[in-house]
């Protein structure tokens, strides 16, 4: 048998009619419940485990998931070589962006201050540009941070730009496409090989 880890909310939302399709998971399962453990559909190998999307990484670097199902955003916070990433479903597709206030002007005589989530993301792509930056880590609501004074940018999640422009910002850079992908721990692509390329088959067929 094999564990997936997968993300809630939105990457649950959209995966689910790909792993109905690909007969992993019994049709309407994960409606209305509060379930977070789903214990493998007839023939399916699968047991399907609902955490946070930061969980997902860390359950399958520890081996405790064999597969996990998260957005690329968080991955790029997640750094490890415990893990492969071995497909792109191509789903819950979003870009990581930076904004700021429409008027905003800036004092360059000090450092950019850049709040976000995505702090490793962001320190790459401000270091390339020979940027110098100081960075606010925040773990949500970012989109009042330049108004409240906390920041001059923010590096976030923009789908289709409603959220920045009902708090008066207004992207700025495109710092990365995001869609959601599989990972798959390293000691199990190798001692579960076979049913762990099966099951990547049939998630591939089936999007
Ligand atoms: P929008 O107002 O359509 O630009 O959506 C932006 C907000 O929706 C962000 O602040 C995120 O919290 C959330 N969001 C949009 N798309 C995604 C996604 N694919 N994954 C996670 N969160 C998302």
């Amino acid at each position: 048998m094999l564990t997936l880890a997968l993300n809630k909310g939105r990457v649950l939302a959209e995966a689910v009619p790909i792993l109905e399709r690909a007969g992993l998971v019994q049709p309407g399962q994960f409606k209305d419940t509060r379930a977070l453990v789903f214990e493998p559909a007839e023939k399916s190998g699968l047991r399907v485990v609902v955490m946070r999307g930061a969980d997902v990484p860390v359950y399958v670097e520890h081996g405790a998931a064999d597969l996990g199902l998260v957005g690329k955003d968080t991955l790029f916070e997640h750094p490890t070589h415990e893990y492969f990433e071995r497909l792109d479903l191509g789903i819950a597709k979003c870009r990581i962006m930076s904004a700021g206030l429409a008027d905003a002007e800036f004092d360059i005589s000090r450092p950019l201050r850049v709040a976000t989530k995505f702090v490793r993301l962001s320190e790459r792509f401000f270091a390339a540009q020979g940027q110098e930056v100081r960075f606010i880590k925040l773990s949500g609501a970012l989109e009042v941070a330049p108004r409240l004074g906390l920041c001059d940018l923010i590096v976030d999640i923009v789908d289709t730009g409603e959220t920045l422009r009902a708090n008066g910002l207004v992207p700025l850079e495109m710092i990365a496409h995001v869609s959601s992908r599989v990972i798959v721990n390293r000691t199990a692509l190798k001692v579960k090989q076979a049913e762990v390329l099966a099951c990547l088959s049939r998630l591939q067929d089936s999007l």
